[in-house]
C-alpha cells in the first residue's frame, strides 16, 4: 500500500542536524513537513496546521516532549493524533512513560532515517486499516462483542451490560493500545451535552471490570489521563 503524498508531518526537534536530516528523508518519501524547535512552537503548529502525524523529541526547551504529548492527548481534537517520540538511549525509561502517556511508538537515537520512515508508514497503515474493516464483531481473548446483536459474551456465555458499559467497552475494543482520556470517553459515550463529571467514567470502568474479570488486567488506568486497553 502506498502512502498518499499529501500526508503532513510535524517534526518537533531542537537539534538542528537531526531536524534537517529527518525533514530531508520525509520529503524524499513524498511527505509534506512542518518543523518546530520548541514544545511551545510544536503545540502552536499542531493547532494551526493540523498535521497528520507528529514526530516529537523528548528533550525540548520550554515544554518537554512528555508534557507536549500529555497536552495533545488531553485535548479532544488532538487526542487521537498519531505521535512518534524520539528519545536518547539514556532516556529509555522516559520513553516507556511516553508510551503510557499515549505516544503511538518511539524511536531511540541514534536512529537511521530509514527506520523512522518505516515506523511512520507502519503507523499510518495501522491507523488506516481500521475504518474499511467496519467490523460487526470485536474479539479480545475469549470475549466477543457482537454489535448487531448488541451482545457481549465470554466463552459463549452472555454478560449483560448497560448501554453505557457497552459503549465504553466498544470504544476500548476499537482502539486497543491507545490512551483514551476521560474527556474523550465522556464525549463519545455520554455525548457532548452530558453534564456529568469525569468520575462517571471511573465508576463505569470499575463496574465493567467487575462484570468482565477477564479484562481486569487488560484495561489499565493511565496516570491522570484516562484508560487504555492493552494490545493483545
Ligand atoms: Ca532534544
Amino acid at each position: 500500500m502506498s502512502i498518499p503524498a499529501s500526508k503532513k508531518i510535524l517534526i518537533v526537534e531542537d537539534e538542528r542536524d537531526i531536524l534537517q536530516l529527518v525533514k530531508l528523508y520525509l520529503e524524499k518519501e513524498g511527505f509534506r513537513t512542518l518543523s518546530a524547535s520548541t514544545g511551545t512552537e510544536g503545540l502552536r503548529q499542531v493547532k494551526q496546521e493540523k498535521p497528520d502525524l507528529v514526530i516529537l523529541d523528548l528533550m525540548l526547551p520550554e515544554i518537554d516532549g512528555l508534557e507536549v504529548c500529555k497536552r495533545l492527548r488531553s485535548a479532544p481534537e488532538t487526542a487521537m493524533l498519531p505521535i512518534i517520540m524520539l528519545t536518547a538511549k539514556a532516556e529509555e525509561s522516559d520513553s516507556i512513560i511516553g508510551l503510557e502517556l499515549g505516544a503511538d511508538d518511539y524511536v531511540t537515537k541514534p536512529f537511521s532515517p530509514k527506520t523512522l520512515v518505516a515506523r511512520i508508514k507502519a503507523l499510518f497503515r495501522r491507523l488506516e486499516r481500521k475504518p474499511d474493516e467496519s467490523p460487526s464483531q470485536y474479539r479480545y481473548g475469549n470475549l466477543v462483542m457482537d454489535l448487531a446483536r448488541h451482545e457481549v459474551t465470554v466463552k459463549k456465555v452472555e454478560v449483560p451490560l448497560t448501554a453505557k458499559e457497552f459503549g465504553l467497552l466498544e470504544h476500548l475494543l476499537r482502539n486497543p493500545g491507545r490512551v483514551l482520556t476521560r474527556d474523550v470517553l465522556l464525549n463519545t459515550v455520554w455525548g457532548y451535552d452530558y453534564y456529568g463529571t469525569t468520575r462517571t467514567v471511573d465508576v463505569h470502568i470499575r463496574r465493567l471490570k467487575q462484570k468482565l474479570p477477564s479484562l481486569n488486567e487488560a484495561i489499565v488506568s493511565v496516570k491522570s489521563l484516562g484508560y487504555k486497553l492493552k494490545e493483545e
